[in-house]
């Protein structure tokens, strides 16, 4: 009977046909009126199992969610659905606070956003235990957590909705895995006796590839002509002169690209944000500053040109790509450089003991999760503990299963380098010394009468690069963070030395990586053919979307899905996934006749068209 209900909401409101397996068993528990602890991945269409629930239980539903443009995306989505949804906070004046108050008390809200610190105000509780309440939803419950990098101290005081209200169930959600967050959120929330919901992390439309050396930028701009040419992406760089330079070359190259990081003043910044939210096809290049309260679900690709500092960091920032469930990329390049810097960065570290041993766990895994030859996303996941029984055909490695190579004799030319010149120097000059250069310094140091001067010559400097890196990365050698980044021999690289132990590594070949690696064709959304009619259903979104982000109109699946089934009529349309009753009355006509006239006036040219349609629509995600 109530699961009736939630399914007609589904239908009717959302436009959808049937709810993921997770969602339907987290929503019977809330609408029985149990609580419930969600662990989902991004994208995996949390709001929905909160959401739901108030809507079918009696009274409103309270959502607490940490910042206020996260409240105003959702409470405009909602809206977007005739749905009566606001939200209290700092932003509002008095008199807009004192009117969503009163139409609270008379039960006229579905579902209210506030802030932890406002909630907790005597105040605010005291009006909601005149209130009807349906259920609290406590959004990235994560905050609660002292482990991870979003606390938020008001958090803590959520516990006092379980004395307080004890008959309205709670259910709080994250998207962050480990376990440790886990448990606090199950103690400082008081929710030991909730169900607990544990989805798989997975995100399989997200395409993961991690290409090291060559240049970056150019990589970059292949990658994206190749498979990005209109879309809208984050580029993720860690200082922030690059970000403006790349920015400003991007732009060079007739992208459309905005920079964004904290040194920038707030305003410009503020404006960098919208048209990145409401324009089609912008490209931020950002710092890590960027990201944390962007809910864009069209995000086609995340760039990586550093190596982010955890696997966590790396998770979290792609996870940004493809909210949709539409296909999306997630391409890092790095080089020597970040190898040493992490690795310095690790070496440096003041913590304590207990702490370090976290950090280097976490770095040794990056660097791992780079330097792989196998499956990333099963080394991915099964960091987070969570399995995936086979290669998921889905990342670079899969895709282009790396060739690797004997490289034992190469490593003991670059290692007896290192030790035949003092372990003093950095790479650069080691690789000066290997290939035998005529210089000044070298002679100095009476390096040109060594044995290892020149022997490797047969090699290039760039190949000497990548060796290095990738001793460096499996920690063979170690920087002496006195010495201007010397590279120091470590336990590990006496048996190489010696003889005793062979070393396979992975090969990086140059010119093979752009030209040889396929295309990605289920990137893209529509067929060829189809791009026209995609673009006017596009700029039609766009022009009805009154100042907010065009996907609040329709998401980009919708549209996918519109250009598939070609609806003519309001039956038809109503059958397109994400096309609920509120949005079939609002904009059904237009879209409609959009279609009947791209239709009508492209009939001659598309008799061919069939078969190419039928393979390179979208449906190829495995
Ligand atoms: P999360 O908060 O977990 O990142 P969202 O709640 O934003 O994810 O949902 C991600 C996308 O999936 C949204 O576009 C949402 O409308 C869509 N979605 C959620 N549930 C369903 C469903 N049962 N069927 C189809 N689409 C869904
Ligand atoms: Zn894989």
């Amino acid at each position: 009977m109530k699961h009736t209900d939630a399914l007609d909401i589904l239908q009717n409101i959302y436009g959808y046909d049937s709810f993921r397996p997770q969602q339907g068993r987290i929503i019977d528990a809330v609408i029985d009126g149990k609580d419930a602890l969600v662990l989902m991945p991004t994208g995996g269409g949390k709001s929905m199992c909160y959401q739901v629930p108030a809507l079918v239980r009696r009274g409103t539903g309270i959502v607490i969610s940490p910042l206020i443009a996260l409240m105003q995306d959702q409470v405009d989505a909602l809206r977007a659905l005739n749905l009566n949804a606001a939200f209290i906070n700092s932003s509002m004046s008095a008199r807009q606070v004192a009117e969503t108050e009163a139409a609270l008390l008379r039960g006229d809200i579905d579902l209210l956003y506030v802030a932890p610190e406002r909630l907790l105000m005597d105040s605010m509780l005291s009006l909601l235990s005149q209130c009807t309440l349906a259920l609290f939803a406590i959004d990235e419950a994560h905050c609660v957590s002292t482990w991870g990098h979003d606390f938020r101290k008001e958090y803590m005081g959520l516990s006092v909705l379980h004395e307080q209200f004890p008959g309205v169930p709670r259910i709080a959600l994250t998207a962050t895995a480990d376990q440790r967050t886990r448990e606090e959120i199950v103690n400082n929330l008081a929710l030991g006796d909730a169900s607990q919901f544990i989805s798989s992390f997975d995100r399989p439309n997200i395409r993961y590839a991690i290409n090291e050396d060559g240049n970056a930028k150019e990589a970059m701009l292949r990658f994206l002509d190749e498979n990005h040419k209109n879309d809208a992406g984050i580029v993720y760089c860690l200082s922030r002169k690059k970000v403006e330079d790349l920015a400003a070359w991007l732009v060079k190259q007739g992208r459309q690209a905005l920079p964004y990081h904290a040194g920038m003043d707030a305003t410009t910044r503020a404006e960098h944000q919208r048209r990145f939210l409401l324009e089609d096809g912008v490209i931020i290049v950002a710092t890590i500053a960027f990201g944390m309260g962007i809910d864009k679900p069209d995000v086609r690709f995340v760039v990586h040109l550093n190596l982010p500092k955890s696997v966590e960091a790396y998770y979290q920032e792609t996870g940004r790509a493809g909210r949709d469930g539409l296909p999306a990329n997630a391409w890092m390049s790095y080089g020597l450089q970040d190898v040493i810097n992490l690795r310095s960065m690790m070496q440096d570290s003041t913590a304590d003991e207990q702490h370090k041993r976290v950090e280097h766990h976490k770095l040794e895994s990056m660097l791992g999760l780079a330097e792989l030859s196998t499956c990333r996303r099963q080394s991915l996941l099964a960091y987070f503990d969570d399995e995936l029984p086979k290669a998921c055909g889905n990342c670079d490695n899969c895709l282009n299963p790396p060739i690797t190579w004997d490289a034992t004799e190469a490593a003991q030319m670059a290692l007896s380098c290192v030790y035949r010149t003092g372990q003093r120097f950095g790479v650069n000059y080691l690789i000066d010394v290997l290939m035998g250069k005529d210089a000044e310094r070298i002679r100095r140091f009476g390096h040109d009468k060594q044995s290892t001067f020149g022997i490797g010559a047969q090699r290039s400097a760039a190949d000497w690069r990548t060796l290095y890196r990738q001793l460096i990365a499996k920690g063979l050698l170690s920087i002496d963070l006195g010495g201007h980044g010397s590279l120091i021999l470590t336990e590990q690289a006496r048996p190489i030395l010696r003889g005793q132990r062979s070393l396979e590594l992975r090969q990086i070949s140059r010119s093979e990586s752009s030209s040889k690696r396929k295309k990605r064709r289920n990137v893209e959304q529509v067929a060829p053919q189809d791009q026209p009619l995609w673009e006017k259903l596009r700029a039609l979104r766009t022009s009805l979307s009154e100042g907010k982000p065009a996907y609040l109109v329709f998401s980009d699946s919708t549209l996918v899905d519109m250009v598939d089934q070609r609806p003519t009529n309001h039956e038809q349309m109503s059958a397109v996934s994400g096309v609920g009753k509120h949005k079939l009355e609002k904009y059904g006509d237009a879209f409609i006749n959009l279609i009947r006239e791209h239709d009508m006036f492209s009939d001659y040219d598309s008799v061919d068209g069939d078969e190419v349609h039928q393979d390179s629509t979208l449906n190829t995600i495995t």
